[in-house]
């Protein structure tokens, strides 16, 4: 799939740079966001934090129009060296949440669009649940994932997707959509850059968790002896004939394994695998994918067709390595049905209508405007009923009362007239009506205005001299008018100057609280606020900017005149570790929300044993995590000193090992605090030396194996 290839000019890119201000970054490089770590920068960049954020985008993309691209976990993209010139979007924490049903509910799960496959398949299966093994080895994110129908090992996202909440960057709406009319296909889907996927609902089944461990630990064990590691985003063509012909068998029949140009080369594990160097070239990668496909094509006559997404690459060179072209994609889908057409949704300001009965003056605008004009607007209608110049107003006025009296559809008012006078017709305003245009009782919903007796317009000198007079008030009434707007605007002018004024810049600002967290993004925030007015910087854009990092729990910023301000942060607590799949710690507080990856093992907190997921910081590790975390951080001081570890056993077990070796069993994880009691009772009576193990899921009788 070919990114659109428009190129916005430096102009527009620095003017929605501006509209976006503090919530975007300038060039920043992309590549390290994909597997392939490879590639350029992206002119502007988000992180997205709430959907808010995606407003003020969809706003901004509204005034100036820019590609977008959304990053998921960046394992089917490859950006080109050059970059991409354009906004890209990766959202933030907000979007890792995963709520996993109960267990006396439907098999239900729901999860932000960043949470990553193989985490989501191994709580899913800790917790209970089936079906969504298979992407234990996908590397991507969820929201990746539908938009490109992942799958394998026999199933996909289909199977499972009941639907997805999306945000439409072009009309700024969110919105609910049923996997149906997602145009779900063989690695591809119906939404395009427009469509960001917030979360999606997936109906799996309950099932065994020894089982479903079982069948990952197969799945993984098979991505290992097949697969490589290393910098690649999976298969790069689709299987010619699903089910059939495959790409890699394809690639491998010519003897192109390990085939190399540049700093790209076809794996030597598996043909249809391209890997790229550290510090490699994004060009070399596209390079080898159109090699292959020549080559496939010269020989068997197949047009490969890739999944990756070329993001950034000239149409021509993302053609010829097999990218599928934006045009190709379907205008007329089902998606666009689901959310109507652009023509369908009107985005404009409503028509205003009117409450009051309608002076003088405008009517003689209205007058002025509507002349001759028959068109109907909204449900205000202008019609001009004959005149007789010989008759009087009032006397035309009562027989055409009587003649629309007796009509009784709203649309022979508008008709026959081509000349004198103006009838306002107002279907949804009651407005009261005068005698001369009684209500017409059989069509209650057709009411004449009191005006249209006042808009009479006869061609005779009594109408001449009140036009004169309305056009007298009128211009007065607009040069009041104008002088009054002068003022105003001098007023706001002259407080805006003040609020503007670098007078009350800031130039002091404190910061309390920093221990854990990211230096360089204080120092950056810091900048983007020194020099700002105290009265109008925008503390929350900071505020939220702060939030972004993991060590931070909530951040407040205070301002005091006329130059200084206050950060004060709260950063979060470390309590406790564990390993993940990948064999780096996770340090987590007390949420079990992931604060660093670290390698090696931290000494200064208690290790959760056990290997939990891959999560980066961030990321939530779930809740009998945060039971043992918990558990960690509400140790008495006479209890650390004897404490090795605390564990899980299962989704929803609690456990602890001894210094002394001594299992401690405390079952689920509720009463934590009395088992603690009970524990600290007993290990004042008995020496835990010659204690096998101690069982506190009956708190009221704790079990003791002695040696
Ligand atoms: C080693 C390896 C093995 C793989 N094995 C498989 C496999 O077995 N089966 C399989 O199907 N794929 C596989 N892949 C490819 C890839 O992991 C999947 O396609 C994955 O679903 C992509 O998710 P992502 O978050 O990385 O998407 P990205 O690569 O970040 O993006 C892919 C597309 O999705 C869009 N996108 C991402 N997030 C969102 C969002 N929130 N809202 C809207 N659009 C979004 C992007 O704009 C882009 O168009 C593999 C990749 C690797 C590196």
């Amino acid at each position: 799939m070919i990114t659109d290839i428009s190129r916005p000019s430096d102009k527009d890119l620095s003017r929605l740079a501006s509209l976006l201000g503090d919530r975007a970054t300038l060039n920043e490089p992309i590549g390290p966001y994909t597997t392939y770590r490879v590639g350029g920068e992206a002119s502007i960049f988000m992180r997205i934090l709430s959907v808010e954020d995606l407003h003020a985008l969809s706003r901004a993309l509204s005034k100036v129009r820019v590609p977008v691209i959304v990053l998921g976990r960046g394992s089917n993209m490859l950006v080109s060296d050059s970059g991409f010139r354009g906004v890209a979007i990766t959202l933030g924490p907000f979007a890792e949440q995963i709520s996993l049903p109960q267990i006396n509910e439907q098999p239900i799960l729901i999860a932000g669009s960043m949470a990553s496959l193989p985490v989501l398949a191994r709580q899913s299966v800790h917790h209970g649940l089936t079906g969504f093994e298979w992407a234990v080895g996908v590397p991507g994110s969820l929201g990746g994932a539908v938009r490109m129908n992942a799958g394998g090992h026999g199933a996909d996202m289909i199977a499972s997707l009941i639907s997805v909440r999306l945000f439409h960057i072009d009309r700024g709406i969110e919105a609910n959509v049923s996997a149906a009319n997602l145009g779900l296909r063989f690695r591809g889907s119906d939404l395009t850059d427009q469509h960001v996927v917030l979360s999606a609902t997936l109906r799996l089944s309950w099932g065994d968790s020894a089982q479903g461990e079982a069948r990952m630990t197969e799945i993984v064990k098979w991505r290992r002896d097949h697969q490589p590691g290393g910098q690649n985003a999976g298969s790069v063509f689709v299987n010619p004939v699903a089910g059939a012909t495959s790409a890699g068998a394809l690639i491998d029949g010519l003897g192109l394994r390990g085939y190399r140009i540049g700093s790209a080369s076809i794996s030597d594990k598996h043909a249809n695998f391209i890997q790229a160097d550290e510090d490699g070239s994004a060009d070399d990668v596209a390079e080898v994918m159109t090699f292959i496909r020549d080559r496939v094509s010269e020989t068997h006559g197949i047009d490969l067709r890739s999944e990756i997404r070329l993001v950034g690459f000239s149409s021509a060179v993302a053609v010829d390595a097999g990218a599928q072209s934006l045009f190709e994609q379907k205008h007329d889908s089902q998606l666009d049905a689901a959310f109507g057409t652009s023509a369908d949704t009107d985005l404009s300001i409503p028509m205003p209508t009117f409450s009051e009965q309608l002076s003088d003056d405008v009517m003689a605008e209205l007058h002025d405007a509507f002349t001759g004009d028959l068109t109907p607007i909204s449900n205000l209608r202008v019609v001009r009923p004959d005149v007789h110049t010989s008759e009087s107003a009032g006397e035309l006025a009562s027989e055409r009362a009587n003649e629309l009296a007796s009509e009784s559809s709203v649309s022979s008012l508008s008709l026959k007239t081509n000349d004198g006078r103006i009838v306002i017709v107002d279907e949804e305003l009651r407005l009261p009506t005068d005698s001369d245009f009684p209500v017409d009782e059989q069509t209650s919903s057709v009411h004449i205005a009191p005006t249209s007796n006042s808009g009479t317009i006869i061609e005779d000198s009594r109408w001449a001299s009140r036009r004169k007079v309305v056009a007298t008030n009128a211009s007065r009434n607009k040069k009041r008018l104008l002088v009054l707007a002068g003022s105003v605007f001098g007023v706001i002018a002259c407080v805006l100057v003040v609020l503007a004024s670098p007078i009350v810049g800031v130039r002091k600002i404190d910061v309390e609280g920093v221990r854990y967290m990211n230096a360089d993004l204080v120092t950056s925030v810091k900048k983007s606020l020194l020099g700002k007015s105290v009265l109008t910087v925008d503390t929350n854009a900071a505020e939220r900017r702060l939030e972004g990092d993991p060590w931070v729990d909530s951040v407040r910023i205070r301002t005091y005149f006329p130059t200084r301000l206050t950060i004060e942060i709260v950063e979060r607590v470390p309590v406790a570790w564990f390993i993940g799949v990948d064999n780096r710690a996770r340090i987590v507080d007390q949420d079990a929300r992931v604060l660093a990856v670290e390698t090696g093992q931290p000494t200064a907190y208690l290790q959760i044993t056990g290997v939990g997921a891959n999560l980066a910081p961030g990321g939530s590790a779930g809740d009998i995590y945060r039971a043992a975390a918990q558990l960690a951080k509400a140790l008495p001081d006479e209890l650390m000193k004897v404490v090795l570890n605390v564990g899980t056993a299962g989704p929803n077990q609690l456990t602890m090992t001894l210094r002394s070796g001594t299992l401690v069993n405390f079952g689920q994880p509720v009463d934590v605090q009395k088992k603690l009691i009970a524990l600290v009772v007993l290990l004042r009576r008995q020496d835990s030396k010659q204690i096998i193990s101690i069982d506190l899921t009956n708190t009221d009788v704790p079990t003791v194996k002695s040696k």
